[in-house]
């Protein structure tokens, strides 16, 4: 059996940013991309350059997402996480594509023009999303554009989407007046100075007097909609009990997860008002891959057969090629999501689907700005592989000894294990 990684899979987040075209999608996975750059420490794992070097010259024109995934870091509460950005194509013509990123996504952002509200492909990539049971928390976008409101896009939630939205925060001013948001968790208010620049934090400050009553009442609705989803809140607040911060996150959650509810937050991605937070909310909120208990497939020749495989590297090897790219220094790359047991570079695996033998190459984990050679893959990650012959997209990469298909003409949706 191959080593170990070491991953705490725990502080893994695999996830996607679905958008209709132009509410933002490419402009907050960048800004993501460049927080998370920021707070990370590049030089303790890479050779090359410091992490401030590459972000100065990309600054201006921001960076350009080319990989069908890539790893970022963010801390939460000190605690570094892992997170794996998915890309999913936005178009309704590449439908396929979008319901295989779903498949190996365990959750989602869907980011919304603060002025069009709920678009048509938004609610195409909503129902997608609902068909695998994807958790998914919503960032109203572009809330510094004139016309633009939050409140009716939240109402355009329910009516369009007939989803239980979750109002996380309150938008602090409008339009070219945005300011920054009230976390209706904590109570404070996030702020950026008017002409926030990238990379500026927000400072923390009270709630301005003329919001704390829309903030306590909204904080109110939080807590009163979710204990109406939340058994273990519902007996709290009918005891009328306050719940703390880390009561009301745990319940959170465990919603999201369950995808009863889904969370909205809210910001511009353009002038960096808000997407911090959201990150916060990605770790937070969003599942690990050990959220989802198995994820089934069936044995090679026999669809009647159904094999789960749990998301730990002590069950064998099994992995989805998700998507095959070029890339004009190393040729051929195939992202692959695995999802039980450990991938080792250099070794031999079985394409169960067309019953290939196919040798693994060198293993790249994507950054936004460089690749990171790594010598072994564990359950619940996305890499890079080099040297797949045969493989196409959509097929299942398995442990020869212990062979499973995880994908056939429709795919099994992944089971959601709420704890
Ligand atoms: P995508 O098609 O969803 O990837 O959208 P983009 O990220 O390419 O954004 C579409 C357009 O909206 C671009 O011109 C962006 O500069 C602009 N944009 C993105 N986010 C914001 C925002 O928060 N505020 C404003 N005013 N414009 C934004």
């Amino acid at each position: 059996m191959a080593a170990k990684t070491g991953v705490d899979l725990s502080k893994v987040r695999n996830i996607g940013i679905m958008a209709h075209i132009d509410a933002g999608k490419t402009t907050t996975t960048e800004r993501i991309l460049y927080y998370t750059g920021m707070s990370y420490k590049i030089g303790e794992v890479h050779d090359g350059a410091a992490t401030t070097d590459w972000m100065e010259q990309e600054q201006e024109r921001g960076i350009t997402i080319t990989s069908a995934a890539v790893t970022c870091k963010w801390p939460v509460e000190d605690v570094e996480h892992t997170i794996n950005i998915i890309d999913t194509p936005g178009h309704v013509d590449f439908t396929v594509e979008v319901e295989r990123s779903l498949r190996v996504l365990d959750g989602a952002v869907t980011v919304f023009d603060g002025v069009a509200g709920v678009e048509p492909q938004s609610e195409t990539v909503w129902r997608q999303a609902d068909r695998y049971g994807v958790p998914r928390i919503c960032f109203v976008n572009k809330l510094d554009r004139t016309g633009a409101d939050f409140h009716r896009c939240v109402d355009m939630i329910v009516t369009r989407l007939n989803a239980v939205p979750l109002v996380m925060q309150l938008p602090i001013g409008a339009e070219a007046d945005f300011l920054g948001v009230i976390d209706l968790v904590r109570m404070k208010a996030l702020v950026w100075n008017a002409e926030a620049k990238l990379g500026e934090m927000y400072n923390e400050v009270e709630i301005p007097e003329d919001l704390l009553d829309a903030a306590e009442e909204a904080r109110a609705t939080l807590i009163e909609t979710l204990s109406e989803n939340d058994d273990e809140l519902m007996e709290q607040f009918l005891e009328g009990e306050e719940p703390s911060v880390e009561q009301i996150r745990a319940g959170v959650r465990r919603a999201t997860l369950g995808a009863k509810l889904t969370p909205v937050f809210c910001g511009t991605a353009f002038k960096n008002k808000g997407v911090q937070p959201l990150l916060d909310a990605i770790v937070r909120y969003l599942p690990s891959p050990l959220d989802v208990e198995a994820i089934e497939g069936h044995k090679m020749g026999d669809e009647e057969t159904v094999i789960a495989r749990k998301p730990s590297e002590d069950e064998p090897f099994s992995g989805l090629a998700f998507k095959i790219m070029s890339d004009p220094h190393l040729g051929k790359l195939t992202f692959v999501r695995v999802y039980s047991g450990v991938l080792e570079a250099g070794s031999s695996v079985l394409n169960s689907v067309r019953n290939k033998k196919e040798r693994i190459g060198k293993i790249y984990r994507m950054h936004a700005n460089k690749r990171e050679e790594i010598d072994r893959v564990g359950a619940g990650d996305i890499v890079a592989v080099m040297g797949l012959k045969q493989t196409t997209t959509g097929e299942t990469l398995a442990d020869d000894k212990h062979p499973v298909v995880l994908e056939s003409m429709s795919f099994p949706a992944p089971v959601i294990h709420v704890a």
